[in-house]
């Protein structure tokens, strides 16, 4: 059978997860950890770094080290999300050719969806190491209120990671997937994921193997990381009052702030008081200042309850839309590491009317949700069906600015939508359509996701030419826009381009130039395993070698340095055959010692 894996790409953290003797299992990394830490770093040497290495690295390399590049990923570097997020970071972004945000790591730009592609592609090692063979295909989540450019966008950092994209799924529809998985379930479910970037709401029917999503919400910019920020901004506000000194320009002691304050935030959740201490974080007048403060639960729940009020009335929207009241929810799932809050816990349960569901591991369930699908995707006898709807309405732009909706949101899809355009002007050769995503009434308020020409249009007096043109929304929530001259019947397909994303041209490029490093990576640590398994041998060489002088003889000792400083200078070229042949000639001279000391 082919091997799948789904991939949870979390703003914070990161999973992976396979389909194993009929059931999703979550794979380790290397370090043991089920999740990873969705950190990508360029070292001093070039060298790409993700994951928990990167995350060790961050506060000595702050520049060149981003944390939470999905809140950056298909979105235009003017957006405001993307102004704020810069703002506070200590990498520099600048803007890209597709108005798109590039990263400044080490004096070279790289597009966010290299950056995320990083992150996927140590995900597919971490499978490929656990089965010991090549991934054929790849399901990733995103969240559920994530529009056409930012889903397009991650697509393309899947294909540079070398994934073969089965589908993208949304998070919340994983979650339920791996909540009903092998069960006879049949309700109506909530999930509410709140994960460290994004929030999202589903609302699913399940009955008889069937998910059917009724309605989802969200919010792609509000997460753990905003909580975050209100203790971050707490504390340099605390520290500008006692010691007169601005924390918030100095680089090195924001990230540290920044862990010290997670770390606060987290622990804040089982306990109801935490002492924060960072020694020497600024100095005045060349003296050392130390910050040492208490932060209790109750303030932490003062300074954020506003987000989590935002959250339910998400909740509520998302509940009106689906049709559904409270009392009909069956269950409430919440996931991601953020549910973890207390206050979040009990305002859900206030909200929802009972206690939520405890049997659903919230930093696991989503991947697991992912292999779910992967599965059913690729093996026909798999009795699961899955339903999900677009969370934001599509339509064009008409005259005078107004915004015309053609799919509303909460369609179930795949879905689409064919709409009858003609000219304005006699004998004009062209249209132009604008195709937007989002709730406004207002043009300029929806995100804009493309704008095409309907070109080679027969001279004809206005209003006659015919142009039938179907907006259709795939199964990856991915929009693609097709048009038909009724009249010459002549058919013009135009993938709407993405804007925050990649040109084709761009994107071709990026992936052989991953492909390559990874080539080269992957010889270089082939080399290192090399060096260190010449290493084991010298010392072993080196022990027994005064046992067998006598029988060997100067000639023979001399013979055996000439080897082992050979080997040693093999080891300093990093010439990858030169190093395998003398780690041979030590194997082979290890083994004629071992013959010469044992009796
Ligand atoms: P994502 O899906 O966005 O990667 P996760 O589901 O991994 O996010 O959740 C990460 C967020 O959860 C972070 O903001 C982290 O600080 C927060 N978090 C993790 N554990 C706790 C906890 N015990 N209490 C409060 N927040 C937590
Ligand atoms: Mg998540």
């Amino acid at each position: 059978m082919e091997k799948v894996i789904g991939i949870d790409l979390g703003t914070t953290n990161s999973c992976v997860a396979t389909f194993e003797n009929g059931r999703p299992v979550v794979i380790p990394n290397k370090g043991g950890y089920k999740t990873t830490p969705s950190i990508v770093a360029v070292a001093e040497n070039g060298k790409r770094l993700v994951g928990h290495v990167a995350k060790r690295q961050a506060v000595t390399n702050a520049e060149n080290t981003v944390f939470a590049s999905k809140r950056l990923i298909g979105r235009s570097f003017d957006s405001p999300e993307v102004q704020h997020t810069i703002k506070t970071a200590a990498f520099a972004a600048v803007c890209g050719p597709n108005s798109d945000v590039r990263i400044r790591l080490h004096g070279k730009d790289h597009s966010i969806s290299e950056l995320t592609a990083l992150i996927l592609s140590e995900m597919r090692r971490v499978a490929e190491d656990y089965l010991g063979e090549p991934i054929s295909g790849a399901v990733i989540t995103v969240p559920a209120y994530f529009n056409d450019a930012q889903r397009q966008a991650t697509k393309q950092a899947g294909e540079i990671a070398g994934l073969n994209i089965l589908r993208i799924i949304n998070e919340p529809t994983a979650a339920a997937l791996a909540y009903g998985f092998d069960k006879k379930v049949d309700k109506k479910v909530a999930i509410f994921d709140f994960g460290g970037g994004t929030f999202d709401i589903s609302i699913l029917e399940i009955a008889d193997g069937v998910f059917e999503v009724m309605a989802t919400a969200g919010d792609t910019f509000l997460g753990g990381e905003d909580f975050d920020h209100r203790i971050i901004n707490h504390l340099v506000e605390e520290f500008k009052q006692e010691n007169d000194v601005d924390l918030s320009i100095e680089r090195m002691a924001m990230q540290r702030l920044k862990d010290e304050a997670e770390k606060a935030k987290c622990e804040l959740s089982f306990s109801t008081s935490r002492a924060l201490n960072l020694p020497f974080i600024a100095t005045r007048d060349k003296r050392p200042l130390h910050l040492r403060t208490t932060l209790t639960r109750e303030k932490l729940e003062e300074m954020t309850g506003d987000l989590v009020a935002q959250c339910i009335d998400i909740c509520r929207t998302a509940l009106d839309d689906a049709g559904v009241s409270v009392e009909e929810i069956g269950e409430v799932i919440l996931v991601g590491g953020q549910t973890r809050m207390p206050l979040i816990q009990r305002e859900v349960e206030a909200f929802f009317g009972r206690p939520p569901c405890k049997n659903v591991h919230p930093d696991e369930v989503v991947a697991m949700g992912a292999a779910i699908q992967a599965h059913v995707l690729i093996d026909d006898s798999a009795d699961m069906l899955l339903l999900d709807v677009t969370p934001m309405s599509m339509g064009i732009a008409t005259a005078g600015g107004q915004f015309c909706v053609l799919i509303p949101r909460n369609t179930t899809i795949p879905t689409q939508h064919s709409h009858m355009f003609t000219t304005a002007h006699d004998n004009q050769p062209a249209v132009k359509i604008a195709v937007l995503q989002g709730e406004s009434r207002r043009v300029s308020e929806n995100q804009l996701l493309g704008e095409f020409l309907l070109s080679g249009i027969r001279e004809m007096p206005k209003g006659l030419p015919e142009i039938e043109v179907t907006f259709a929304i795939d199964s990856n929530g991915i929009v693609n826009v097709s048009a038909l001259d009724r009249d010459t019947g002549k058919r013009q397909s135009i993938k709407v381009t993405c804007t925050g994303g990649l040109a084709e041209e761009e994107l071709q490029r990026v992936i052989e130039e991953q492909r390559e490093y990874e080539i080269k990576e992957r010889d270089e640590e082939a080399v290192t395993r090399e060096c260190d398994r010449i290493e084991s041998l010298t010392q072993e060489i080196k022990k027994l070698l005064p046992r067998a002088e006598r029988l060997l003889g100067s000639a023979g000792v001399q013979a055996m340095d000439r080897k082992l400083s050979a080997a040693r200078e093999a080891q300093a070229s990093r010439d990858a055959a030169r190093i395998r042949g003398a780690g041979q000639e030590l194997e082979r001279s290890l083994t004629t010692l071992r013959g010469l000391v044992t009796p």
